[in-house]
């Protein structure tokens, strides 16, 4: 009998097909923009996908992951990093105060600092436990009420604020637009806000949006439908 999980399990030479396939795209899409070959980092988002998905990626050269919730990823990488420890785990997804500590010390880069009290708790946190990940800061470039993200014209005083009171190590900016926009708007906003404050980091673009985000200047790209097919609510429901 084959479990739920096993059918909707993507073969490891489709997921490597597909792994190439969005490289190549990344890669033609640098070309065009005139960008430095491999100027842009893969973030294969493996949310709801099981372990064994991971490892077929991990074999397929993939090193960069990203994961949207705390708990789910938990439950999934302590395993999978301590297998392969050139992994660098990104939390793309909303984080909660009581799991900051925890995110603290699972994952090797935050995107989603969105509040104060956040970023405060993270400076606290990082100090307690001894390990600074990366920093992103969460831009609703939308302004979509039911979004999390600073908006557009309070970021600059919040990236002031982490980097001097905080001393968080924020090293760039993350967007997700309006799905029923044209991204490139959205894109060119963030970049403004980025150059202005003299950060370097751009994760923005996802599957169906990730050659324009680059031609806009991403540094990280955050796609996983691409690589790994559709989502299963497996791992989601099992830590729900
Ligand atoms: C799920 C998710 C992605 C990946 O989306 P795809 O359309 O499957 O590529 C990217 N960014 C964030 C924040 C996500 O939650």
């Amino acid at each position: 009998m084959s479990s739920s999980l096993e059918d909707a399990k993507i073969s490891s030479e489709n997921l490597a097909n597909n792994l190439a396939g969005v490289k190549a795209s990344i890669g033609a899409a640098e070309k065009e923009a005139l960008r430095k070959k491999g100027a842009v980092n893969l973030v294969a988002v493996s949310k709801t996908h099981g372990p064994e998905t991971i490892e077929d990626a991990i074999q397929a050269g993939q090193k960069i992951f990203g994961e949207n919730r705390v708990q789910e990823a938990e439950a999934k990488w302590p395993d999978l990093k301590e297998r392969n420890s050139d992994i660098r785990l990104h939390l793309i997804g909303p984080l909660q105060r009581n799991k900051a500590a925890l995110a603290v010390s699972l994952f090797d880069v935050i995107e989603t600092i969105d509040r104060l009290k956040l970023a405060t708790a993270l400076t606290r946190h990082m100090e307690e436990i001894g390990r600074r990940p990366n920093c992103f800061i969460q831009v609703n470039t939308g302004e979509e009420s039911q979004k999390a993200g600073i908006l557009p014209r309070e970021t600059d005083a919040f990236i002031a604020k982490c980097r001097t009171d905080l001393n968080l190590p924020i090293v760039g900016l993350m967007c997700i637009p309006p799905v029923d926009e044209e991204p490139s708007l959205h894109f060119a906003l963030l970049r403004e806000i980025a150059e202005r404050n003299e950060l370097p980091e751009l994760s923005m673009g996802m599957s169906a949006d990730f050659e324009t985000a680059i031609q806009f200047g991403a540094t990280y790209v955050r796609v996983g439908t691409a690589i790994f097919g559709p989502r299963s609510d497996y791992w989601q429901s099992k830590v729900a």
